[in-house]
């Protein structure tokens, strides 16, 4: 069991794929996606970026750091992950269970 993440196309609402990504730092991905609505097949440039930290590294590592979360954005993250409990989609993107 893996967890992923699953875009939807802001257009069509169809399914979106990472075709490349490159890192370009640490806690930044540039990612080029394809909506795989063939009708669609929007194409975009998206950045995926780790910003603050809500729980510690069980593993830390001092060379790799984030500021600690305020706790507004603490509130935010325990409702974003009680919405997704509960199946609801966020705008964008949603995260669901699967089989590797
Ligand atoms: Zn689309």
């Amino acid at each position: 069991m893996s967890s992923y993440y699953r875009l939807k196309c802001p257009k069509c609402q169809g399914p979106m794929k990472v075709r490349a990504s490159t890192e370009q730092h640490v806690f930044l991905r540039v990612m080029y996606l394809q909506c795989q609505y063939v009708p669609c097949s929007w194409s975009v440039r998206a950045e995926f970026q780790m910003t603050h930290e809500l729980s510690p590294s069980g593993q830390p590592n001092p060379a790799v750091s984030l500021p600690l979360a305020p706790s507004a954005l603490l509130s935010k993250a325990r409702q974003d992950n009680r919405d997704i409990a509960n199946n609801n989609q966020l705008d964008m993107l949603d995260a669901q269970e699967a089989s590797a």
